[in-house]
Parts: structure tokens; sequence; C-alpha cells
């Protein structure tokens, strides 16, 4: 099945949608993600007044780059990203990123930049939040799609872990959405071997073993043995985040709900489970209330 641009697009803003929204209400309901279930009454939330950080901006970065370039590079997706954090650079970064954010915007290069970062380039979770929608984009030609995705990664994450957990939620989105129309135990059958087929040997992927052989553990063990985010690493939110968008990958509300109520980086998480559950369900999947509140997407910086 190939598709043409148009259509690639289309699946890539769908999983935005997903993410963006996992995104605002994570953000939102962390400090309370015990009991982000006992809320239930979204009517006094304003349109557009759940704000989203920078998993969603920077994920607008690539969005905005495979609209205009019908494929990314890496020297424009550093641009797109600095331009946007020039912009707005209060959207929640984390420290290394917001420090290479900064070099970049005095006019740094990205290769100079992201390999020094902690001394062998980042392995946080930030290449992996955002690489959702390059698994709408490129879920029809998966070699393609291991490229882009370590190209959007490296600009900002060099280590090879940061690397991998971009391919993994890259190759988990692209199999969610090709597994459309088959049962939801076929789905989670096909992200599995998808993930495990693509992302390159190491520590996430060690993980990501792990996590498929969980089948039966509760999500506080999960959480407990592979990390949820915690330590904001690529290794220690990747395997769990997967883990739990298989949970519930037809159910977007319930896969969530049932990742933000664990804690750990709750935007992050629910960023990337967000973007597994619409690639499979649709956008259709997304409560309309939460996509009501979410703030809106600012296209085209
Ligand atoms: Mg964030």
């Amino acid at each position: 099945m190939t598709r043409n641009h148009n259509e690639r697009l289309a699946t890539a803003r769908e999983v935005l949608d997903g993410l963006s929204v996992g995104d605002a209400l994570g953000e939102a309901f962390s400090y309370q993600h015990y009991r982000v279930r006992e809320i239930t009454d979204f009517s006094f939330y304003r349109d557009g007044s759940v704000i989203y950080t920078d998993d969603t901006e920077m994920a607008l970065g690539i969005y905005d780059i495979l609209s205009l370039m019908k494929g990314i590079d890496e020297d424009t997706v550093a641009w797109a990203f600095t331009a946007r954090f020039r912009r707005d650079p209060d959207r929640g970064y984390g420290k290394m990123a917001r420090r290479i954010l900064n070099e970049l915007a005095d006019g740094s290069g990205w290769r100079d930049v992201s390999p020094k970062a902690f001394g062998g380039g980042s392995f946080g979770n930030g290449a992996a939040m955002r690489a959702g929608p390059l698994g709408g984009y490129y879920a029809d030609d998966l070699p393609e799609l291991v490229q882009a995705a370590a190209k959007s990664a490296r600009v900002t994450h060099f280590h090879p872990e940061g690397i991998a957990g971009a391919i993994a939620v890259a190759a988990a989105t692209a199999a969610a959405y090709n597994a459309r129309g088959e049962t939801e135990p076929e789905a989670v059958e096909r992200v599995w071997q998808t993930v495990l087929d693509l992302t390159p040997e190491g520590e996430v992927r060690r993980k990501v073993r792990l996590a498929r052989e969980m089948k039966d553990a509760t999500a506080d063990t999960v959480a407990r043995e592979l990390g949820c985010g915690y330590e904001i690493s690529a290794q220690d939110t990747v395997p769990f985040c997967l883990w739990n968008a298989c949970r519930n990958l037809g159910d977007y509300k319930e896969a969530i709900l049932s990742t933000v109520e664990v804690g750990g980086d709750c935007d992050t998480n629910a960023a990337i489970v967000g973007s597994l559950a619409a690639a499979y369900s649709g956008a259709a999947s997304i409560p309309s209330e939460w996509l009501r509140i979410r703030e809106t997407l600012k296209f085209k910086v």
C-alpha cells in the first residue's frame, strides 16, 4: 500500500491530534495523576485553555517540515525546532533541551552542539515524544521511516538510545496505523513485532522485549520494573508507553487515563500513548470534549 503525500500527511495529522491531546491533558493532570479518573466534568474549561507542552511544540515542528518538504532532513528540523523555541521558549522544555536550543538559536550548528550534550549525546525521551507523526507519515515505507526518525532525533538526541527511542515510537505508531481493520490482539502483535524488527540493539530494545512479555502484569509492576519516565530517559519511558498503549490500543480515552494515573513523565507518556491509540483508532476516537479544551495547534511558524 503506497499513499500520496496528502494521504500520508492526513495520517500524521491524526497522530498529532492524539499526541497533543495526550500531552496537554497529561500535563494538566500530572499533579493529581492518581485521581485523573475522577475528573469527568470538563465543562468549566474554556475552549483551547489546556495548554500543550514541548512534546506537541516539537511534533508540530516535524509536521510542518513534512508538510512543506514531503520529507525531512536534520538541518531543516533543527531550523524548525529553533524557530519555535525562539518564538515560544516556555513550553516546558527540559534543562538540556533549553541549553541545546539556546545554542542553536545563537547560531551554533546542531552537529557541534548535539553530540556534546551530557558528554555523549542526550538519551532523554525528547526524541521519542515527538516521533509519532513520522510513524503516521511513513507507515507505508518502513525503511524510510527508520531513517527519518533517526534524523529527527539526532539534532537534539545524539546518543544511540535517544535515537532508538524515536525509532521505536515511530515504528510502533506506523504499525498501529497499518493494523487498522485488524483485531486489537492482532494489532498489538504487529506493534511489538514491528518495533523489535526496526529498533537497533540496546537498552530501549531490550526493555521493549521485556515489556512484551509482561502481558499479565499490573501497570504499577511494569512501571516499577521498566520505569515510567521519572528519569526522563528514552530507556525508562518508551517500553512502558508501548506496553500501556498495547493494553488499550482501541480505546483512546482509556489509553490516556490508564497512562496518566500511573504518574511519571505524564505529558510525554500520554503524548506517546496518544500517538499510538490515534494511529490505530483514528482521530475520531479522541473524546470531543478533550479536543475542545486542548489549545489550538499553531502550525507553520
Ligand atoms: Mg512536555
